[in-house]
């Protein structure tokens, strides 16, 4: 067995006492360097809104670990980077595959996650991932984040309502909790972002409008396909958003903001 010895100095208060000790031996087949895992966010629509360091350490890493290997692999050949080994893992991951991925951590490896677009965790999968993750940090792992596009925060800072305090929601449940919720805008004093697929956009307008048909002049911000090129910004009332989803095209994604009950 190889031994190494760590020599640690430290100023002992504030004074003119300095110390030195000698830590116990290591074992040099522990992992020496720190593994880390890149929390990275990837662009909601135009390949630009990467990062120059998130670009630095994809390059860099040992794998990528995405929703599709598919979206991903695409991504990488956009960029021009090299193929990299890509591990799934998505909503139904189970916790097989997580423990494989922390057991690869373990071993010192640097691992990248991503999800199809935007924030991973932000309605997408890595919650279930960096939950597992020992914080603060331990045993060598480490977590860190490159932050980066999301969809919510591109539609606020572009609504125009005020955005010092917000209250994100994301998709609205299909069935049980979905009116209740819709009620409950009526008494939030907070701009309300929440995101809605094409399929649905129109009947949650509607069952919007519905819900806050007593605040007929709040302001509602419809944005679709943002940084794409049919980006489209839609300024409206609870008055006339029936007619607004009635009217707005239905194609791409969508993000509604919801102005404060005021
Ligand atoms: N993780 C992503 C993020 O940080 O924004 C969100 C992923 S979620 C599965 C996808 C939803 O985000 C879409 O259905 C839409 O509501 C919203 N979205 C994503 N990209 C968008 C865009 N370019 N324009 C408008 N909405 C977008």
């Amino acid at each position: 067995m190889i031994l190494i010895f760590l020599r640690e100095e430290r100023v002992k208060d504030k004074g003119l006492e300095c110390w030195e000790s000698w830590k116990k031996p290591v074992k040099l087949n522990k992992p020496t360097l720190p593994s880390i895992l890149s929390i990275i966010s990837t662009p909601i629509g135009n390949l630009g809104d990467i990062t120059v360091r998130s670009i630095e350490v994809i390059k860099k890493c040992d794998a990528i670990i995405c929703e599709d290997t598919r979206v991903t692999g695409s991504l990488l050949k956009a960029l021009e980077i090299e193929k990299k080994e890509l591990i799934s893992c998505h909503g139904y991951t189970d916790d097989k595959k997580i423990d494989y991925i922390l057991e690869r951590l373990e071993k010192g490896e640097h691992l990248v996650l991503v999800s199809d677009a935007g924030t991973p965790g932000i309605s997408d999968p890595g919650y279930k991932l960096v939950s597992r993750i020992p914080q603060p940090t331990t045993d060598n792992r480490q977590l860190e984040v490159l932050p980066g596009p999301s969809a919510f925060l591109a539609a606020l800072s572009v609504s125009g309502l005020p955005i010092n305090q917000f209250v994100y929601t994301g998709f609205p449940p299909l069935k049980k909790g979905r009116q209740t919720l819709f009620k409950s805008f009526a008494e939030e004093n907070r701009t309300i972002v929440l995101y809605e697929s094409v399929h649905r956009i129109e009947k949650t307008l509607c069952e919007i409008a519905s819900a806050l048909a007593s605040q007929p002049e709040r302001k509602v911000v419809i944005c679709r396909e943002l940084t794409k090129m049919y980006e489209e910004t839609v300024h409206t009332t609870i008055d006339a958003l029936k007619e607004s989803a009635s009217g707005i095209t239905k194609k791409g994604e969508f993000v509604i903001v919801i102005g404060p009950n005021r």
